[in-house]
């Protein structure tokens, strides 16, 4: 099926030009990708309707094939309805699980205490679940192999007196994450049940938990939760299977919210931020829409070193990690460093700037698993309190954090010392063969 797609598409290249037939022929195909990855009938027709209309009417834009004119938007109408994604920020605040009984809210819960710990915050998991046997063990156990504060009371039914008292226990934890119960199907009980829990806990966030094989229950459900206690976030569990989540989209448009991460395994790390572009690729059935769309937008692929935007001062510690990656790819960073036409820079370069080892890089990489995107975009930010987070997160000192930090500083200084020197780091690669 990809591959008709991208058959189509190609039609759609070679043609060379936009005609209704090339476009009707591309559609069908989406239209076909979509349905078979769950998305709901009535989304399909009213976006293929506005991919035609638009393909057909708009201007190509300038420096734009017509292919690229249309890949560019079936992308921007699916972005349209999934969103960007809604990002739970780092700070103290309470989070309750939704969704019927094996769509994953406890496999999620303890991923979701083990992604606020990596962070450098403190999570604490309260077992509101008295429906389902074992509810109880299941959570503990789990919580207590990530060394995440637990409360439970088994045995006891009173969900909404577990989580009263569990509240008042953890009350010096940052993040309180509440599994509740699920059924096999939406019943009156378990609405109750939730609009209970919900008023005694004042949740930040109500994230629906749905198994990426749901198809079109998703909008039901999604509706049923959202009418008793709203929701704000959804998280899509099992895309490691074979599904490809495309029911859970009704859930978004349903509630008006977006998707928060994505659970790729059974394991606590098998969770993913959620990124559109990936996630729109899978439901289309296309290898790598990001690719394509970089090329359509022709720009330069965001992952290289953008060398012109680093001299003018903007280097971020992403930048610099990426910088650390490909010298340590490279090798001898000197031999590097004398082929550029940098004059007598060199000698400006503090020695250990050389000296990029894979030890190194996996333990910046794990500090910086623990910040942020605003502060890997802003290091400046980073005073003492968030070092502080940031090494607990990662489990690393605050001198390593802050050596990371130096480390930083010290090459966006020599970036900037380049800056009189125009050269390319793709001819230099290119001349050393790589
Ligand atoms: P709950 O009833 O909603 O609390 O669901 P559970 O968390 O108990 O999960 C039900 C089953 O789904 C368990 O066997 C989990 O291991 C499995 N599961 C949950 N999330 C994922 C995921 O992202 N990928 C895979 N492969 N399995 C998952
Ligand atoms: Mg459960």
């Amino acid at each position: 099926l990809g591959s008709s797609l991208q058959d189509a598409i190609k039609k759609l290249v070679s043609s060379g030009r936009i005609d209704e037939k090339t476009v009707n022929d591309v559609v069908k195909d989406i239209q076909r990708a979509l349905l078979q990855s769950d998305v709901n009938v009535k989304m399909v027709m009213t976006m293929s309707k506005h991919i035609k209309e638009r393909a057909l009417k708009e201007e190509v834009p300038k420096g734009m094939n017509p292919r690229e004119h249309v890949i560019r938007i079936v992308y921007q109408e699916l972005t349209s309805i999934i969103g960007k994604g809604t990002d739970i920020p780092l700070k103290p605040q309470k989070i309750m699980m939704i969704g019927l009984q094996g769509s994953g809210k406890t496999t999620t819960t303890s991923k979701l205490a083990r992604y606020f710990q990596k962070k450098g915050l403190r999570p604490a998991v309260i077992c509101a679940d008295t429906f389902r046997p074992g509810a109880y063990q299941q959570l503990k156990t789990l919580c207590e192999r990530l060394n995440v504060a637990f409360y439970g009371e088994e045995g006891n039914e009173d969900a909404v007196g577990i989580v009263k008292r569990g509240l008042k226990e953890f009350e010096k934890y940052d993040i309180k994450i509440i599994d509740t119960a699920g059924r096999h199907a939406l019943e009156k009980d378990l609405i109750k049940e939730m609009e209970d829990i919900h008023a005694i806990c004042d949740p930040d966030y109500k994230l629906l938990v749905l198994d990426a094989a749901i198809g079109q229950q998703a909008s039901e459900q999604a509706r049923a939760f959202n009418e008793s206690i709203g929701i704000s976030g959804v998280i899509i569990t099992k895309l490691d299977g074979t599904a490809k989540g495309g029911g859970a989209l009704s859930a978004v448009s349903e509630t008006n919210s977006s998707i928060a991460f994505i659970g790729t395994g059974e394991t606590p790390e098998d969770l993913e931020k959620f990124e559109p572009d990936r996630f729109i690729s899978r439901l289309l059935g296309m290898g790598d829409i990001k690719t394509l769309l970089e090329k359509a937008e022709e720009s330069l692929d965001k992952d290289e070193l953008d060398m012109e935007a680093m001299m003018k001062g903007r280097f971020t510690l992403k930048d610099m990690y990426k910088q650390m990656e490909a010298l340590n790819k490279m090798g001898p960073m000197k031999q590097i460093m004398q082929m550029l036409p940098l004059g007598g820079l060199g000698a400006k370069i503090p020695e250990d700037a050389y000296q990029v080892t894979g030890d190194k890089l996996t333990r910046y990489r794990i500090i910086m698993d623990s910040m942020t995107e605003e502060e890997m975009l802003n290091p400046r930010l980073i005073g003492s309190s968030r070092i502080k987070r940031i090494s607990r997160g990662s489990g690393n000192s605050p001198e390593d954090v802050r050596e990371l930090l130096k480390y930083h500083k010290m090459m966006q200084n020599a970036m900037k010392g380049m800056r009189g020197g125009k050269f390319n780091m793709q001819k230099i690669m290119k001349k050393m063969g790589m």
